[in-house]
């Protein structure tokens, strides 16, 4: 390693052969630029094509700046990033998709904001090149994480952010399992800023995010930052009740005192108001299931990755 690296740039990489040349050829250009000592960190999220070598070669090309970390299979973005956090020496962490969706360009203007005092820059995408479908799913999410949550982001999509040192430490020391990166900085952060940054659309491939892993998700952050959906349920669950309540009510009324509804009143009645109250009493098995197996993933502490090969010049 040459010098102890000012910036550190970290990077996930799950099948991105077809990217990573372009990504190479464009990042370190701009990280040169800089004229500040910098590392760049790769975490081979257990690809199946050849990033792998790719990244060796990179390795080889800029050893003194570059590091790969090779997970032995697949363990999902957050957790490549946090491998990657895990290991960084610079005092600003830049994160970045592989996919050159956030331009490398777009890093200096991240850092003005951190230079300025800031301990915490998030991108939001100007002119998102999504589907509609990935960009309406993000407006409801963003719409609903802001009233249940107190994080304030304008696109929580966006993995090109900037973040101060001690916000990273603090992340990797809560050990968070499988939680939402950025919004947990925000929670740890003093001074936060946001800044628009460009989009493009990925350069080659399909978005890794299926349906199921982007709900999957924001389960996570919204039961892993508040409290919100459990109290929702509860309200919703005395309100519907209460509603119940008043509708028999009516049916009695009606049936005894109004002596109406004589074939009708009954069976059809009770079923309907039956089956209203178990579909509540499920949804809140559901939430309960989760905030439950959200204290047992935390309990039962246990290894999150395993690390292949650690590929990096040793000084
Ligand atoms: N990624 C990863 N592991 C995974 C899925 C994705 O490391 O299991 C990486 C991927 O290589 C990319 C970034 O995470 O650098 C974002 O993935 P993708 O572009 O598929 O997501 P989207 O842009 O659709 O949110
Ligand atoms: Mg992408």
């Amino acid at each position: 390693m040459s010098a102890v690296p000012d910036i550190s740039v970290v990077i996930p990489v799950y099948n991105e052969e077809p990217n990573l040349p372009l990504l190479f050829s464009r990042l370190y250009p701009v990280l040169d630029g800089l004229g500040r000592p910098f590392e760049v960190i790769f975490t081979n999220d257990g690809s199946a094509d050849r990033s792998l070598a790719l990244l060796k070669a990179q390795f080889a090309a800029r050893p003194g700046v570059t590091r790969v970390i090779d997970f032995n299979a697949n363990y999902g973005q957050h957790m490549a990033i946090m491998a990657a956090f895990e290991r960084v020496r610079g005092q600003v962490i830049v994160t970045l998709d592989a996919d050159l969706q956030n331009p490398p360009e777009e890093i200096p203007k991240l850092l003005a904001l951190i230079d300025a005092g800031h301990d915490y820059v998030g991108g939001f995408r100007i002119n998102r090149k999504d589907s509609l479908f990935r960009t309406v799913a993000s407006r409801v999410i963003n719409g609903v994480r802001r009233s249940t949550t107190s994080i304030e982001m304008t696109d929580q999509g966006c993995m090109l952010r900037a973040y101060r040192r001690p916000i990273i430490d603090a992340i990797v020391r809560s050990g968070a399992n499988n939680t939402f990166i950025p919004a947990l900085a925000y929670s740890f952060s003093g001074n936060p800023t946001e800044v628009g940054v460009k989009h493009e659309e990925r350069h080659a491939g399909v978005s890794n995010y299926s349906l199921y892993k982007l709900i999957r998700l924001n389960f996570d952050l919204i039961t892993g930052f508040s409290l919100a959906p459990l109290q929702a349920f509860t309200m919703f669950a005395m309100a519907s009740s209460a509603g119940s309540l008043a509708l028999v009510m009516v049916l009695f009324y009606r049936r005894f005192v109004l002596n109406l509804d004589r074939e009708t009143f009954g069976v059809f009645t009770l079923f309907g108001i039956l089956f209203f109250l178990l579909s509540v009493a499920m949804i809140g098995i559901g939430l309960i299931g989760e905030y439950v197996g959200r204290t047992y993933q935390v309990v039962r502490v246990r290894q999150r990755y395993f690390v292949r090969e650690m590929i990096e010049s040793k000084d």
